[in-house]
């Protein structure tokens, strides 16, 4: 673990003193709970979708600074996407974080999600970088019960 402050870049450490949508949505339409057993990370997110439209996103909860800042750098970019659209994105994240590098998913796709792809060389805080991301598909698919990063491996 000798490079983790590789993982602690400006942005996230930004995103994770001052997380972006950090607060309940009175008007979600859809909203999961997340847990990442591994790191005690929760996160509780709410969206509201409209005719496919993902119009706003925002989350509450506490974990590590990797869970909070993909949690909040995945609220800013998720508002304005249609369903299909994010969970592409999820696709494309999960892809770029559990492969090996050069292996596909460019980078400028992620946009400010390839910030976290330093994650990539510790695999229990790869799950801490997806467990915003897990439950937002949990959300959009209207899964009731919590969804845990020990479940879906
Ligand atoms: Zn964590």
């Amino acid at each position: 673990m000798a490079d983790l402050r590789d993982l602690y870049q400006e942005v996230i450490v930004d995103h994770s003193k001052s997380p972006r949508n950090f607060h309940p949505l009175a008007e979600a339409s859809h909203h999961a709970e997340g847990f990442n057993p591994l790191c005690g990370d929760r996160l509780t997110l709410y969206l509201k979708v409209q005719n496919g439209i993902i119009e706003n996103a925002s989350f509450v909860g506490a974990g590590c600074a990797i869970s909070t800042s993909s949690a909040s750098l995945m609220t800013e970019q998720l508002k304005g996407k249609t369903i299909a659209e994010a969970e592409t994105i999820f696709q494309d994240f999960h892809r770029f974080l559990t492969q090996e590098s050069g292996t596909g998913v460019e980078e400028a796709r992620l946009g400010k999600l390839a910030i976290l792809g330093g994650v990539r060389e510790y695999p229990s805080r790869v799950k801490c970088a997806t467990l915003a991301w897990h439950t937002l598909h949990a959300a959009l698919q209207g899964q009731a019960a919590p969804v845990s990063t020990e479940q879906d491996q």
